[in-house]
């Protein structure tokens, strides 16, 4: 059978909307991962990893392929035991329970849904689990439907929905058990460019309105920043940076984050005169620019030295003063332009302007040294280069 149940308006606008603490959530403060590793055999994917979660946050896990952003979250689930450490739910151990007996929700990038079952029994499935008694499951899965905005599909198949479709199914199925913490793993991977932004929207909603904490690995920094309240940053099972958004965004504590960040002008280079943290002259194939040390450490001259700027960051300047530079490559993005320039000094840079240029120009470009962005050690961009989204 895969006719739609036959639901009303009022049916549906007089469902009952349950309050968040309705179904047992015993309101945790925090759950802390304490020193976490986990090897797979003889490969580390989590080293000594502290992690913690308050209650009411949105913490988006961010990193390459490979950094351990899964294994992370499986660990937290309980779905991958631990090499090492701990975790807590408050004063509670909770790292010998069993996934289901933590309380939290799952939402996979594959929507795990089971084929031969319907929507509705799809969503009731996390509650028959916790033995629920089967006529609160049916109210609660409609409820969860109902949040997700499915109602009306609760009795077709995950294959008769579209995978925008599937996916809030697969949100529904966590949300129905009123989860204290919500884990998301690349849950918008699989939809297309548009249904990405309107599901990313739905989810924001539904964290604002159901005031849940949220734990959500993604490698998409746009992602992470437009969803998070809070970002982690990963690197070799290892945590790189934290921070909110804006700053992360604009205090990357590494070439590396700086990838993940927009950055896109990531190079090595010299430093040219001692620097101590505060400005420092670096060059490049004889290009000579002027920059902030990200670092406490002293720099001697001649130190190699990974540069970081953002393609927005380079102004093109209205007399053609500053760096002189070609226009190589110019793309249209609707108000702004991006352009690939090389300067004189042959050195190839990512520019964001909202000029009109025009490829084979020479431009001036200037850029404040505070966004020039001067980090220890040549080469490190490389690691998160290959992998980050641009
Ligand atoms: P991410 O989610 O950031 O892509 P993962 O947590 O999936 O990273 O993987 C971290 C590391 O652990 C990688 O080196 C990966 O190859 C390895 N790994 C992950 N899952 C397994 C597994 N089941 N068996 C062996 N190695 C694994």
């Amino acid at each position: 059978m895969t006719t739609s149940a036959p639901v009303t308006a009022a049916t549906a606008t007089t469902a009952p909307t349950r309050t968040s603490r309705a179904h047992g959530r015993t309101g945790f403060q925090r759950v802390q991962m304490r020193g976490v590793s986990r090897r797979y055999g003889r490969t580390p994917a989590l080293m000594d990893l502290d992690l913690e979660l308050a209650r009411g946050e949105f913490v988006a896990l961010l990193g390459p392929s490979g950094c351990g952003k899964s294994t992370a979250l499986a660990c937290l689930a309980g779905l991958q035991p631990l090499s090492g450490g701990s975790i807590w739910r408050d004063e509670e151990r909770i790292d010998t329970l069993r996934p289901e007996r933590r309380g939290f929700g799952m939402v996979f990038q594959n929507y795990a849904l089971f084929p031969h079952l319907t929507v509705r029994r799809n969503v009731e499935f996390g509650l028959a689990m916790r033995r629920v008694p089967r006529p609160v499951r049916r109210e609660r899965a409609m409820e969860a439907l109902e949040l997700v905005q499915l109602r009306d599909h609760a009795e077709k198949l995950p294959a008769q929905l579209s995978g925008g479709q599937q996916q809030r199914v697969a949100i529904a199925r966590a949300l129905a058990i009123d989860p204290e913490l919500i884990l998301m793993d690349e849950p918008l991977s699989n939809l297309d460019a548009a249904l990405r932004v309107e599901m990313r929207t739905e989810i924001k909603r539904l964290y604002q309105e159901r005031d849940l904490t949220v734990l959500y690995v993604t490698h998409d920094q746009e992602e992470a920043l437009s969803l998070a309240t809070r970002l982690v940053v990963l690197r070799a099972g290892r945590l790189e940076q934290t921070g909110t958004p804006e700053q992360v965004y604009t205090q990357p504590a590494s070439a590396y984050v700086a990838s993940f960040m927009g950055y896109r002008n990531l190079f090595p280079a010299r430093v040219a005169g001692a620097a101590d943290a505060g400005r420092a002259v670096v060059t490049t194939a004889d290009l000579m620019l002027e920059g902030t040390v990200q670092t406490p450490a002293v720099l001697p001259s001649g130190a190699e030295v990974t540069v970081a700027m953002r393609p927005e960051d380079l102004a093109v300047t209205a007399d053609g003063s500053g760096l002189r530079a070609l226009a190589e490559v110019v793309e249209y993005h609707g108000r702004e332009l991006s352009v690939r320039v090389r300067t004189e000094q042959g050195v190839v840079l990512h520019v964001r302007t909202d000029r009109p240029v025009r490829a084979g120009e020479t431009l001036g470009l200037a850029i404040a040294p505070e966004r020039v962005l001067v980090y220890p050690g040549a080469g490190e961009q490389r690691e998160a280069g290959r992998e980050r989204d641009e």
